[in-house]
Parts: C-alpha cells; sequence; structure tokens
C-alpha cells in the first residue's frame, strides 16, 4: 500500500460564529453607562445571574476590579479616564470572540469614548445600555458615600458634581433606574435580547 504524502492537515481555526453556534445563543456586549449610584452595577450583576440560571455563557466586568488590576496603573485625569475605558473595550470584544454575554458597569462618563468602544465591535454586537437616575436620586443613594465626599471636597472631578456626564444620545436600552425596580430592569433587557434573536 502506498501512503500518500501529499496530505496536509486542515487548521480549522474556530470562530466566533461557530463558538455562538455551539452555545445556541449569540454574544454581545451590554454597556451600562450612567451616574454613580444610578444602579449600573446592581442591575449588571441581576441580569448576569439571570442569564447565568437560564444557562447562557455570561461574564460582568466590573469598574473596581478592573481597576485593582488590569488598570490599576491609571488614575482619574482625562486621559486616564480614556484609556481605562479603551481597555475595557479591548476586553469585552475578546469576550464576545468568545460567545459570551459579557455586562459592563462603568460610569463611562465621555460620549467618545464610548463610540470609539462601539467601533470596535460588528454591527449588533455593543448595547449601550443608559441607568438613566436623576442625580438627587443618586446622592440619596450614594451607596458607596463617594458624593458625600465630593461634596466636601474630599474628591476632585466627580461625575455629576465637578466633572460632566454626557448621557448617550441613542442608547439601545434606556432604563429608569429612579422609577423601576431591578427586576423590572431586568426584564427590560432579556426582553430586548430576545427581540434581537440573541437569546
Ligand atoms: P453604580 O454601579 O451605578 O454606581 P450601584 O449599583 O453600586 O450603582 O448602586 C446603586 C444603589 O441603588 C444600590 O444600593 C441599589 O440597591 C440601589 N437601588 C435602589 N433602587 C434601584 C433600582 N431600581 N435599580 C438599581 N439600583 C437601585
Amino acid at each position: 500500500m502506498t501512503k500518500s504524502t501529499n496530505i496536509t492537515w486542515h487548521h480549522t481555526s474556530i470562530s466566533k460564529h461557530d463558538r455562538r453556534s455551539q452555545n445556541g445563543h449569540g454574544s454581545c456586549t451590554l454597556w451600562f453607562t450612567g451616574l454613580s449610584g444610578s444602579g449600573k452595577s446592581t442591575i449588571a450583576n441581576a441580569v448576569s445571574y439571570e442569564l447565568f440560571r437560564q444557562g447562557i455563557n455570561e461574564y460582568v466586568l466590573d469598574g473596581d476590579n478592573i481597576r485593582h488590576g488590569l488598570n490599576k496603573d491609571l488614575g482619574f485625569s482625562d486621559y486616564d479616564r480614556s484609556e481605562n475605558i479603551r481597555r475595557i473595550g479591548e476586553v469585552a470584544k475578546l469576550f464576545v470572540d468568545s460567545g459570551k454575554i459579557v455586562t459592563t458597569a462603568f460610569i463611562s462618563p465621555f460620549r467618545s469614548d464610548r463610540d470609539l468602544v462601539r467601533s470596535l465591535f460588528e454591527e449588533g454586537e455593543f448595547i449601550e445600555v443608559f441607568i438613566d437616575c436623576p442625580l438627587e436620586e443618586c446622592e440619596r443613594r450614594d451607596p458607596k458615600q463617594l458624593y458625600a465626599k465630593a461634596r466636601r471636597g474630599e474628591i476632585k472631578d466627580f461625575t455629576g458634581i465637578d466633572s460632566p456626564y454626557e448621557a448617550p444620545e441613542n442608547p439601545e436600552i434606556t432604563i429608569q433606574s429612579g422609577s423601576v425596580t431591578v427586576e423590572e430592569a431586568v426584564e427590560q433587557v432579556l426582553n430586548y435580547l430576545r427581540d434581537k434573536n440573541i437569546l
């Protein structure tokens, strides 16, 4: 028997689309933006929990955790804030490539930074979720006592106090977190994902 010497190994790299079809659901970034205390972390975590419960591949990228590790060299100057968001965007993109639904919870106050992140993704993969809560309500909640510190002048350039927050102009989802419950907010996000056939 003559052995063929002309057989070459066919390398097929696994694509995002292969991972999605194995998972049985789409992948995307749910980019939560809003004032401190508006409920980004609370709602992002509740969404992730519900997705996990339903057997969906998900992950939460949380601001404080990223600042403790990957971005620990960055502070709060305009450049550092932008670089912080850019790196998170790149990490989120890897998660989308890996087939997951990734939720991110960062104030991300500047429209240009969020638009830059959006530009990293394919159409429909970047879902901007505006957690729209009046400043007065965020300040009343003040879960980390940061507004109190900012008002006393102990924190400089605090978003909403002495640094601007640029609200999204055309977010895919807007959640009025001053008037809906966390459960209702989760349902709103899941409905959007179902509507777009991501779930
Ligand atoms: P952020 O991540 O935007 O800084 P957090 O999620 O850390 O905000 O804090 C929001 C606080 O507001 C939490 O203590 C949460 O329990 C409370 N809260 C009250 N009502 C709501 C709501 N409808 N949606 C989200 N959070 C709410």
